[in-house]
């Protein structure tokens, strides 16, 4: 469940972006949308306590990412948000199993690779386990990184143009695979996006302002 209200987001004392008010339910997906350039990108990153929240509330599974100390918001994240940014930041060299890995790796956690080889498989990629992330189409990367995202059984995930250069039926699938991950995990899904193709597909959008 994601609920913020009043959002003023920016880098330092610096005012970016506004969202009035958005509730997301668990299970559900919402977008965030506006002309390029809004802040779009920068509202998403201040929910993942990325960028900073100059007024108003951001309530991730009961804690308030705008107040909350930096290293327990961080863990807050750690624990909590799924994220897909832009530039989907797989390493190359490393597999898609092992790009999955890497975030519980360098943070001392378990390794659960049967999980992470059972979510590859559910997104389509069981023949792409072992492939190099740098072998994968855009894609399979895009899949690689919401299977990534999922790993950590989120409350919230944070997508930023997961369609953006993405054929028609990529886009479908990306999209169809996104909700219905969002769906069966009970995550809450917030998609920022100008794609008028996402657009017809959810029915609860928040329309993103320069501040
Ligand atoms: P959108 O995702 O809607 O296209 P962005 O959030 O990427 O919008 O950018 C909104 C505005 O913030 C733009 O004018 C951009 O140049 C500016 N901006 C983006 N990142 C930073 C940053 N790190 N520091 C300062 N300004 C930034
Ligand atoms: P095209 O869409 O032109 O067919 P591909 O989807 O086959 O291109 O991808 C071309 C190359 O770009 C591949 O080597 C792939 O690993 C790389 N690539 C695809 N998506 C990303 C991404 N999000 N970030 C970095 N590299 C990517």
């Amino acid at each position: 469940m994601l609920e913020l209200s009043g959002l003023v987001a920016g880098y330092g004392r610096r005012a970016l972006a506004k969202l009035g008010h958005l509730q997301v339910k668990d299970g559900e997906a919402a977008l965030l949308t506006g002309p390029s350039g809004a802040g779009k990108t920068t509202l998403l990153l201040a929910i993942a306590g990325l960028a900073d929240v100059l007024e108003g509330h951001v309530q991730v599974a009961g804690r308030d990412m705008a107040t909350l100390p930096a290293r327990e918001r961080d863990r807050h994240r750690g624990r909590h948000i799924g994220t897909i940014f832009q530039d989907l930041h797989l390493v190359p060299g490393l597999s898609a199993l092992d790009n999955l890995l890497l975030a519980p790796f360098a943070s001392g956690q378990r390794q659960d690779r049967a999980r992470a080889t059972e979510l590859l498989t559910r997104l389509g990629l069981a023949d792409r386990v072992h492939a190099g992330a740098e072998t994968l189409s855009r894609g399979e990367a895009q899949r690689t990184a919401i299977a990534r995202a999922m790993l950590i059984g989120p409350s919230l995930i944070l997508a930023d143009e997961p369609t953006a250069s993405l054929d028609d039926e990529s886009c479908e699938t990306v999209l169809a695979l996104l909700l219905d991950a969002t769906r069966e995990s009970g995550a809450a899904l917030v998609i920022a996006t100008h794609d008028s193709r996402v657009k017809a597909r959810v029915s609860n959008i928040a329309l993103v302002v320069a501040a």
